[in-house]
């Protein structure tokens, strides 16, 4: 039988706020365990949540990242569970008010795929298990740490549409400063829910979650492995059953973890010590006025008002201080294709040799800027012009007091030009011989020795056309 997949996400990602959700504790990543912990954040008795204002900021940014209906009114609910990861013994989460639905994000081909709600609730604290030892230990630094869940419709229906709401969705939140998304460092933890129905069947199958998939890659590995594994089982006559699957990337697998649970089984009631939230429609608008624009956004204004491919695009908005840079630069010199150019290969390759980030470059976007008009001006080579962008790279000095310095200011004097060429073509008649008898390839090894008599500063095309014209 052939099967078809249905897919639907539930994202965690950690908000980029200085203290944790209901005390405050710093929120950061690493360092010694349990050395960021309070009463409050550690659950003892009598204490009491104060909720964090910059989380519900960063929440509501990441509904308007997502065309998401951001709610004046929204409330926390209690999800009781009984593991030594929460000691509170509940997790403080928004269940029947969350403070995002309905929203969209359009993937590759052209589909929406609908979220059905973003909330805010806390994360919990890491539990290390020595096997050896026969011992778990608890680290409760995280415990308490701001998350958003986003929750998507089961929509999906490939790997390939998967992947591109998850590459979307992390760099929208980066974007908007909402989470810095680091799979691997767990700040952004994507859980897969999937099912499979014979292709033509309107009816969803029975779905299994899917748990610890820390990369793109991952994803793409557990959902094969996972369609392979269902439709085994219904091919055999038997049936899938709702559980929860730990994916292990050593081995390429899914195992499960435990069966799922329901929403009566975690007791929900809503959180008696946190009033609940509201924004007003000013409050509203002051959020949504400080969202920067959106990489979707500035792709549609780079493939058609700029005209740059739509590769291209993507390449320079997938990190956005690359693309604050380039729009700072195209301000100066709006030459949107050639200074995309100049900085998608050669400030690319720099950036990646030296392991450095935009953050680090000696340069401003200007410099950039005119040493790209420098160019297509005929002030100095194409070949010259990478020479000073590697040279401000290092040195952060000026385009045209690089040029200065080192001799690359294009000689445009054709006079003096003529001479040299006069004197390398009767040093090197043979060549002009063979030339002359249809071996064409000796042009460029003609040019080469005009060139290195001329010094760095010469003109290749003058050098072009001289030489042709002599060669005649
Ligand atoms: P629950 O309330 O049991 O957690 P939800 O309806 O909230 O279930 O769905 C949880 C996630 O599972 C969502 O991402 C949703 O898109 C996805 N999902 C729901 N039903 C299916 C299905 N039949 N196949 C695949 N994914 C599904
Ligand atoms: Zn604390
Ligand atoms: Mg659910």
């Amino acid at each position: 039988m052939r099967y078809q997949p249905v897919i639907g996400l539930e994202i965690h990602a950690e908000l980029l706020t200085d203290s944790k959700v209901f005390c405050t504790c710093q929120n950061e990543f690493g360092g010694s365990e349990n050395t960021r912990v309070c009463p409050r954040c550690s659950g003892l008795p009598g204490t009491l949540p104060l909720l964090n204002q910059g989380a519900v900021r960063l929440a509501a940014k990441a509904g308007f990242a997502t065309d998401c209906v951001v709610h004046n009114y929204s409330a926390f609910d209690r999800k009781n569970y009984f593991y030594p990861d929460l000691p509170k013994a509940y997790q403080i989460t928004q269940f029947e008010h969350p403070i995002c639905t309905d929203g969209h994000i359009t993937v590759t081909g052209g589909k929406d795929i609908r979220i059905n709600r973003i909330h805010i609730e806390e994360d919990a604290g890491k539990l290390v298990h020595d096997d050896y030892e026969g011992i778990s230990m608890a680290d409760y630094n995280r415990c308490g740490v701001p998350l958003i869940e986003i929750v998507t419709e089961p929509d999906f229906r490939s790997v390939e549409e998967v992947q591109d709401f998850v590459e979307q969705i992390a760099l929208r939140l980066k974007y908007a400063g909402v989470c810095d998304a680091r799979m691997e460092q767990g700040s952004m933890r994507v859980d897969v829910n999937i099912s499979i129905m014979p292709v033509g069947s309107t009816e969803f199958g029975t779905r299994a979650e899917l748990k610890n998939l820390n990369s793109l890659k991952a994803i793409g590995r557990a959902i094969e492995y996972e369609i392979n594994r269902q439709a085994e089982i219904l091919d055999n006559g038997g049936t899938v059953v709702q559980e929860t699957r730990r994916y292990n990337d050593n081995h390429g697998d899914t195992k499960a973890l435990r069966s799922k649970e329901e929403a009566h089984d975690y007791r929900y009631f809503p959180e008696p010590d946190i009033p609940p939230v509201l924004l007003s429609d000013a409050d509203m608008a002051e959020i949504k006025a400080s969202m920067p624009e959106m990489p979707q956004t500035r792709f549609a204004r780079y493939t058609k008002e700029y005209g740059l491919p739509e590769e291209d695009s993507r390449l320079i908005i997938s990190n956005k201080e690359f693309s604050d840079f380039y729009d700072e630069a195209v301000k100066v010199n709006p030459d949107y294709k050639q200074i995309s150019n100049i900085m998608l290969v050669e400030l690319m390759r720099h950036l990646n040799e030296s392991e450095k980030a935009v953050s680090d470059l000696l340069f401003s976007p200007a410099d950039l800027a005119e040493l790209v008009k420098m160019s297509t001006d005929s002030v100095v080579s194409r070949n010259a012009a990478k020479d000073i962008l590697k040279i401000m790279f290092d040195s952060g000095k000026k385009p045209m007091d690089i040029a200065k310095e080192n001799g690359f200011i294009m000689d445009n004097d054709a006079s003096g030009m003529d001479d040299i060429v006069s004197k390398v073509l009767s040093e090197n008649a043979d060549s002009m011989e063979s030339y002359r008898n249809g071996n064409e390839k000796v042009f460029g090894f003609l040019m080469g020795q005009v060139v290195r008599a001329a010094g760095k500063g010469a003109n290749p095309k003058l050098i072009k056309d001289l030489l042709t014209e002599k060669l005649k």
